[in-house]
């Protein structure tokens, strides 16, 4: 492709993300798709990507580790006027990075597709590019199918035949703390009708009183692997159910799987997978081990995987659960597109940052409130 074709608002739009990505990166990036029309006059799909750190409204702390911030990148395809957004969320411990997603998407060619509605045929080749990098595909997958979805004028919601009126509860996250912030915690999240609780350290059931004295809100637990023991962890699971725990998740380590599918066979509680699944390929090892599946887009490269892995799910018996990472409300509202398909809903990634870039999914009494808008159903709001 030749610059002289570009018209002078895609070459200044051009110059500034170049610009910006070699503030960011030091003019580390080099390698882009450029916008325009190719020499035989075709349109073609023209991917952008910028870097973007999150600002967490609290410190995020987990069984094992505490972040005040989360690298993101932000994503686009133009094509024919029309631009689909899309984002990869990068926390730390899942090994991506800005660096590790500006190499993938710079290999990425989609000049070389006719139509974004190849969808199979563009995300074979995206699959193929490299192995991993998940939220980096997610990025690319979650903008295509922005793209998609206005072209067609209909949100995905409605393309794959979901009923939006099935949308379910969503669970806002009260993080590990001092039982004074936890308290503080408790109060913000007076709209939402079930908290998610983190666990895994020595004091969980101070956590959980804490917590009681506050609302008898239905609560979920989320141990991300933090326990070790089998027989304590049944111990734990039986006095959180009298505590009104509706699941466990990832009570135990990944690999201690036949630790978990005792704990499973014995639990009063549904025990749900999430570090132990990564793309529909596991589903195969866990079945049986686990009650039920916690999806993320970043986790399985995004809403195509997703909505198979939910579809192949509800055909094993496993209960499903859509969750998110702290995400803009670009990556969350994508997830929630599939949220009518699903038991329970964690996505309250966007409400834990304080600079949003996306308008786009609502919480109202507590449950999940689809945007009535095509594609992903978001709206720039900041760039
Ligand atoms: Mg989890």
């Amino acid at each position: 492709m030749k610059t002289t074709h570009l018209h002078k608002q895609e070459q200044t739009s051009r110059r500034d993300f170049i610009k910006k990505v070699g503030l960011a990166y030091g003019g580390l990036v080099t390698t882009m798709s450029y916008p325009g029309i190719n020499i035989n006059g075709a349109k073609n799909m023209v991917l952008r990507f910028k870097p973007y750190e999150l600002q967490l409204k609290h410190t995020f702390t987990l069984a094992s580790s505490s972040r005040k911030t989360t690298p993101v990148m932000l994503t686009e395809i133009e094509y024919d006027g029309v631009t689909g957004y899309g984002e990869a969320s990068m926390p730390p411990y899942l090994g991506e990075s800005h660096e590790t997603a500006t190499a993938f998407l710079s290999k990425v060619d989609l000049s070389r597709f006719k139509s974004p509605f190849l969808i199979e045929d563009i995300f074979n080749y995206i699959d193929a590019l490299a192995p991993g990098n998940y939220a980096a595909k997610a990025s690319v997958d979650i903008a295509l199918h922005d793209l998609v979805g206005k072209i067609m004028g209909q949100p995905w919601y409605k393309i794959w035949g979901l009923n939006p009126a099935k949308t379910p509860n969503t669970s806002f996250t009260i993080g590990i703390d001092s039982p004074e912030v936890i308290k503080e915690k408790v109060q913000e999240a007076a709209p939402y009708k079930i908290l998610k609780v983190k666990l895994g350290r020595d004091n969980d059931r101070e956590i959980v009183s804490t917590i009681r004295k506050t609302t008898d809100k239905p609560l979920c637990v989320d141990v991300n692997q933090g326990w070790t023991d089998k027989k304590q962890a049944l111990d734990m699971v039986s006095w959180l159910k009298e505590q009104g725990v509706v699941f466990v998740e990832q009570p135990m380590p990944k690999t201690a799987i036949d630790d978990i599918a005792w704990l499973t066979s014995n639990s009063p509680l549904p025990i749900i997978a999430d570090e132990a699944l990564q793309t529909a390929r596991d589903l195969k090892h866990i079945n049986g081990a686990y009650s039920g599946i916690n999806i993320k887009l970043m986790k399985c490269g995004g809403m195509r995987a997703a909505f198979t892995m939910a579809k192949m799910a509800r055909d094993m018996g496993m209960k499903v659960m859509i969750g998110c990472m702290t995400e803009t409300s670009c990556g969350v509202t994508a997830a929630a597109q599939l949220s009518p398909l699903v038991d329970w809903a964690d996505l309250d990634g966007n409400l834990l940052i304080s600079n949003d870039v996306f308008d786009g999914i609502k919480i109202k009494d507590g449950k999940v409130e689809l945007p009535d808008r095509p594609g992903i159903g978001v709206n720039k709001i900041n760039s």
